[in-house]
């Protein structure tokens, strides 16, 4: 499975689990801001019947305690008749159901009926002959729906208590506060004793039970933020959820402590009622969430289909195909066979880093989308496809023509990406290209991976070299990466085996009677016996790994050794140039160590050629000018080699001071020098000439071209016309400083 798809399944699980997490969570948090929601608006239901039930006990205990100012200012004795007709008259247009005066003896006389008991022991008639007013119940009240409430008050005669008034209060006069629209009808209300005693209105949830407290500990629990043990009245007003153990109902209880008689209001409302009456806001907190989750159910629904239909097949930055629908289409292309070839190529643009860096991500963006442009353009004129499969890196699949067909659209291509950014830019840019033909009888012509694989290959190896290249996969390319590997891998036994072995190519000096005064040192690897190596084979993985460091100071300590060779049997040494890498310009103590190997063998330092190329020497004047001058110091010399190869090579010369100059062997390649080389090799031999270099010909296979450039005063020559590269321990000594004779 493809890492974006993955990442979209596991994304879509997280974001689903969440939101299963975020609704069970916000529901209930719902619940939990509903519950509280619930209990703050129950006490605010009971707050004003708390407040009415408080001011009516204070209306009637005012007017008790008017009445008893009467009695006690009147004149009367306390408890007289003429007392008693007062209340008789006062009873009828009051809604008491009694009045009774009781004198400080305990004794009290009923003005309905002038029946006589003792209240002696009283709490309300002790407390009031204490000189307070007091609210009670009977103690031993026959009507425990609708008891009467009992108001007591001093009666004080000369600020002396003479007696106490009782009144009895029917306490359905307080119906009103306890018939309350509580929750919209839906709870109850009524009042308890400090005990628990339920002493005014009623309840049907507590059933036949007439204590609270009683109620609480056998049918109910509370909800975990409250036990019964904290549910001790008190002063303040508390509210919370209690479930019915039996019916498994859940009540909201709101308890509010009143003023008088150590009693408290008591609210009750059904849970389920209560949600229903704030449905609103439920259903309101629910559509939220259904809309949330509806959101997200829907981003989640278009984030899969772009997952696994449009963004998995269009490329976001060029609206092109992506690879995954490249390979797709590329199969269906295959099969129709309707082409004898189909050639697939991989194109970028070189450096396109530098492009970024230099102008903007944004121009960046731009260019790629101008290659989408100008291949789209191909790719419809030629039925063929084409995707981005990297930031800059395209593929396009065509019906293979033929190769001039396929140079043609390429050129096409460029011509047309110059038009869309211009043809200053164009000049600057390479598409390294690496191509793959698949032909309609290859057995794996439709392994597209298998494809994509090797036209990756191709471009991969397209991008090592320099230039406008276009590389075709062939087997060999992907052997000689094995090769490479395997390279890497042998190289420690070979040294350890004395594998690389010196060859001497010999050069002949024709300004001089050809007389082979000197050689170039050439490595050679020899392995399993009788395979061999030639060192462009071997010598860049050398050179990317390091090793040549090694190697070229092998060769060079061989090349020594040969010349000791020659001086302890008496030959006049000759003159080996020894080919060293770039990678020996790091080093400060290169000469040292030449000096330090050429002394090994007291083989003196004239004899020793170092050969740098022009690439290295022009990319590195200032270097190679200290090291020429060390080189010059300790009577080394040094050779360009492959010179006329670079662009500003004659120039090269004036800066620095070579002793040999090596005419790049890519001027020979043709039998006949051509007109214009020729111009350039005299003017090349000149300027050596004239700065006092000698000058070498490499590469000539041909006497024709040995006597033109004898004629141009080439210094010698080195080529298979006179000698092939030998093996050191082989050659015969005898040739050298001796004429050559074919
Ligand atoms: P180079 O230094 O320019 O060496 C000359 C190359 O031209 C040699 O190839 C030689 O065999 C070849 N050659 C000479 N005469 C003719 C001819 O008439 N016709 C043709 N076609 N070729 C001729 P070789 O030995 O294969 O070496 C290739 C390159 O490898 C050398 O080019 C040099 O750059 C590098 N090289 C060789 N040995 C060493 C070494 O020990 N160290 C380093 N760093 N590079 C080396
Ligand atoms: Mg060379
Ligand atoms: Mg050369």
């Amino acid at each position: 499975m493809k890492k974006k798809t993955i990442f979209v399944i596991s994304l879509t699980v997280i974001l689903v689990t969440f939101l299963l997490a975020v609704f069970v969570q916000f529901n209930n948090q719902l619940k939990d801001q509903l519950n509280s929601h619930i209990k703050d608006h129950l006490e605010e239901i009971v707050k004003p019947n708390v407040v009415s039930f408080n001011m009516q006990i204070k209306e009637q205990i005012k007017r008790v305690n008017a009445i008893s100012r009467v009695l006690g200012e009147d004149g009367y004795e306390i408890g007289s008749q003429e007392q008693i007709d007062f209340l008789k008259v006062v009873i009828d247009d009051n809604i008491y159901e009694d009045y009774i005066i009781a004198l400080p003896d305990g004794v009290a006389i009923s003005c309905t009926d002038n029946s006589i008991e003792n209240v002696s022991d009283k709490t309300y008639f002790e407390k009031s002959l204490q000189g307070e007013s007091y609210v009670t119940l009977p103690e031993h009240y026959e009507n425990i729906i609708d008891p009467v409430i009992m108001l007591s008050a001093p009666i004080t005669r000369n600020d002396m208590v003479v007696g106490v008034l009782i009144c009895k209060y029917p306490s359905t006069e307080l119906d009103s506060i306890f018939n309350t629209k509580l929750l919209y009808n839906l709870g109850e209300i009524y009042v308890v004793d400090k005990d628990g005693d339920k002493i005014i209105g009623h309840s049907e949830y507590t059933g036949d039970t007439t204590n609270l407290f009683e109620f609480l500990s056998q049918e109910c629990s509370t909800d975990k933020s409250d036990s019964f043990d904290k549910w001790i009245l008190n002063n303040e007003t508390k509210t919370a959820m209690i479930v019915m153990n039996k019916t498994k109902k859940a009540i909201f209880l709101t308890y509010t402590k009143l003023d008088y008689g150590d009693w408290y209001m008591v609210a009750m409302v059904d849970e389920k009622e209560a949600y229903k009456s704030f449905d609103n806001i439920f259903n309101e907190q629910q559509k939220y969430i259904g809309m949330i989750s509806g959101g997200v159910i829907v981003y989640l629904i278009i984030l899969l289909a772009l997952t696994f239909s449009d963004v998995r097949n269009v490329d976001r930055l060029t609206g092109g195909l992506t690879l995954r629908m490249f390979k797709y289409k590329a199969v269906k292309e295959l099969k129709k066979n309707s082409s004898k070839a189909y050639v697939f190529v991989k194109i970028d643009i070189r450096n396109f880093k530098l492009i970024n860096r230099i102008y903007s991500y944004d121009y960046g963006d731009q260019v790629i989308k101008n290659i989408a442009k100008s291949l789209e353009v191909t790719a419809k004129k030629e039925n063929g496809i084409f995707c981005r499969v990297a930031i800059d890196e395209f593929i396009i699949l065509l019906p293979f023509k033929s190769r001039e067909y396929l140079d043609e659209e390429r050129n096409h291509f460029i011509e047309l990406f110059s038009v869309f950014m211009g043809e200053e830019f164009n000049k600057v840019i390479t598409f390294p290209t690496g191509q793959f033909i698949v032909y309609k009888d290859d057995p794996e012509r439709l392994d597209i991976d298998g494809i994509i694989e090797k036209v990756n290959f191709a471009h991969r190896e397209a991008k090592k070299r320099s230039g406008d290249i276009i590389i075709d996969y062939v087997e060999d390319l992907e052997n000689k990466e094995i090769l490479a590997k395997s390279i890497e891998d042998r190289m420690n036994s070979a040294m350890e085996n004395d594998e690389f072995k010196l060859y001497l190519q010999p050069k002949v000096d024709i300004l001089n009677h050809n007389v082979v005064s000197g050689a170039e040192a050439l490595i050679r690897w020899e392995y399993d016996g009788n395979s061999f190596m030639y060192p462009n084979d071997f010598i860049p993985i050398l050179e990317s790994n390091g090793y040549i460091v090694k190697t070229d100071m092998l060769m060079f300590e061989k090349s020594v050794k040969f010349l000791r060779n020659m001086i302890d049997n008496n030959l006049k040494p000759i003159r080996i140039s020894v080919n060293f890498s770039r990678i020996h310009l790091a080093n400060k103590h290169f000469v040292e160590e030449l000096c330090k190997i050429a002394d090994k063998y007291a083989v003196p330092h004239e004899y020793l050629e170092v050969e740098l190329t022009e690439s290295v020497l022009s990319d590195n004047v200032m270097k190679i000018q200290e090291l020429i001058s060390e080189l010059h110091r300790n009577k080394f010399t040094l050779a360009i080699d492959d010179f006329g190869s670079g662009y500003s090579s004659l120039s090269l010369l004036k800066d620095i001071e070579v002793d040999v100059v090596k005419i790049d062997k890519e001027f020979f390649v043709q039998s006949k020098i051509p007109n214009r080389s020729k111009i350039v090799i005299e003017n090349i031999i000149t300027m050596s000439n004239d700065l006092n270099a000698l000058t070498v010909a490499e590469g000539i296979e041909i006497g024709e071209q040995v006597e033109i450039l004898r004629d141009l005063n080439c210094d010698m020559i080195q080529g298979y016309y006179f000698f092939r590269p030998m093996n050191a321990d082989k050659i015969d000594l005898e040739i050298f400083n001796k004429e050559y004779t074919k």
